[in-house]
């Protein structure tokens, strides 16, 4: 039983009152980007309203004021992950993040012959920033399968760690199988070799309680969009005393203390990494957006979105039996609320087209994941996510329909 009530919660949502092709719009596409709360939206355009001057600019009132706004969003993002406000760098998303620590840290630390692990459920995000390296620096890069079942192939990855491995890059939520991988194990194997680990919580911190001291991690990267803030802004968290040691991987204006003709002394960790008007609205926007989480308990929200997807199978497995195929772990416990599938016979791009003229809004295709699409021999899925403001309708909407889609689609 999760503690809060979804059917209030969709009253925040003003996008879940338009419809889709004339029917009830039912949203399964969060995993891509997540609706956002009216809340979000008014901080966002009372920030307009009320505030102007540029961040750390100037003596005058009006820039102080825009600059403690900013602080005060790092400190309320820092808190919901269980860190400390100077670890956190607002960045444009979880792929800007991933690609400052591969340039900021990797290009300045890896040599030829330095191994990466990385494993097949990795979105592109964190893979193309490790293979600009590999290009770069004669970085090796060693990929980590999966079991039958979806999960991540620990023995394998706990084999394939050794004296030559730099980084670990990992994603804590599988974009496509929804499998959590356990961090924490990760960490503790990379470790053991001085290996850093990377995590990519791009599904992970919008959908769990994700802390930063438990996943024992050196890097995580996530982005506001996911979970009900704005577009174009991102956190990367990052060790205080790995962060100390990097530099800008970006620079200019603001990341600076001092600038002679040949030479530069940046700033402290994080405004270092921070070169630029930041977007300070999308800051707020996402301070809003993890005060409205917090307040609902990201504990329910897991517990929630873990009861859909259970909802999701056990409904798939009555209606439509073998002429569905579902990806990743049977064990609901494994994963959140990621649902990828196949009806059989049928493209998956021509099911999320019938969806949505069902009014069901889900995605198709690869999702940035073609390594993982290929080891399985697809050419890709239809992926169906959940957030805090789905209810079981939107799950019995997704299932009758693909049940009709199949019928049809053998007739
Ligand atoms: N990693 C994962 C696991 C993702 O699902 C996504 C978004 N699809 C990203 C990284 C990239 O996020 P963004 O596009 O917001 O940078």
């Amino acid at each position: 039983m999760c503690g809060f009530n979804p059917y209030e919660i969709r009253e925040d949502f003003p996008a879940l009152r338009r419809t889709l092709h004339g029917r009830r719009l039912v949203y399964l596409d969060s995993a891509a980007t997540s609706l956002k709360p009216v809340c979000v939206i008014e901080a966002i355009a009372s920030f307009y309203r009320e505030y102007c001057g540029n961040v750390a600019r100037g003596v005058h009132t009006l820039s102080q004021e825009v600059t403690r706004l900013y602080e005060d969003a790092r400190e309320e993002v820092a808190r919901f992950i269980g860190a400390d406000g100077d670890e956190v760098v607002f960045t444009y998303g979880a792929t800007d993040s991933l690609n400052l620590v591969a340039y900021s840290w990797g290009l300045r630390n890896l040599r030829e012959g330095d191994e990466v692990v990385l494993t097949v459920m990795e979105h592109h995000s964190n893979v193309l920033p490790w293979q600009e390296l590999a290009s770069l620096k004669g970085v090796r890069l060693r990929y980590v399968g999966i079991t039958g079942d979806g999960r991540l192939d620990y023995a394998e990855l706990e084999e394939a760690i050794s004296e030559r491995t730099r980084v670990v890059a990992i994603t804590h939520m599988s974009n496509v199988l929804g499998t959590i991988n356990d961090v924490r194990r990760v960490a503790r194997a990379a470790h053991s070799v001085g290996a850093i680990v990377v995590v990519d919580g791009a599904q992970s911190v919008p959908h769990m309680k994700v802390d930063v001291r438990v996943l024992e991690a050196d890097f995580l990267a996530f982005s506001g969009h996911k979970m009900l803030g704005p577009m174009g802004i991102g956190v990367l968290w990052c060790r205080r005393d790995v962060m100390e040691e990097m530099a800008p991987h970006r620079v200019g204006g603001g990341a600076i203390v001092d600038v002679e003709p040949n030479a530069a002394v940046y700033a402290p960790p994080p405004r270092r990494f921070e070169a630029g008007t930041p977007n300070v609205e999308g800051a707020v926007g996402l301070m809003e957006a993890v005060r409205y989480l917090a307040r609902v308990g990201m504990e329910s929200v897991e517990e929630h979105e873990r009861e859909l997807t259970r909802y999701a199978m056990k409904l798939f497995e009555e209606e439509l039996g073998d002429a569905v195929e579902i990806y990743g772990p049977r064990d609901v416990n494994a994963r959140g609320g990621i649902l990828s599938f196949n009806l059989r016979g049928l493209d998956h791009d021509v099911v999320g087209m019938a969806l949505d003229s069902c009014g069901i809004a889900v995605r198709t295709g690869m999702h940035c994941a073609h390594i993982l699409h290929k080891r399985l021999g697809l050419r890709g899925t239809v992926r169906a996510s959940f957030y805090l403001y789905n209810v079981r309708e939107d799950v019995e909407a997704l299932v009758d329909a693909c049940s009709e889609i199949a019928q049809s689609g053998r007739t």
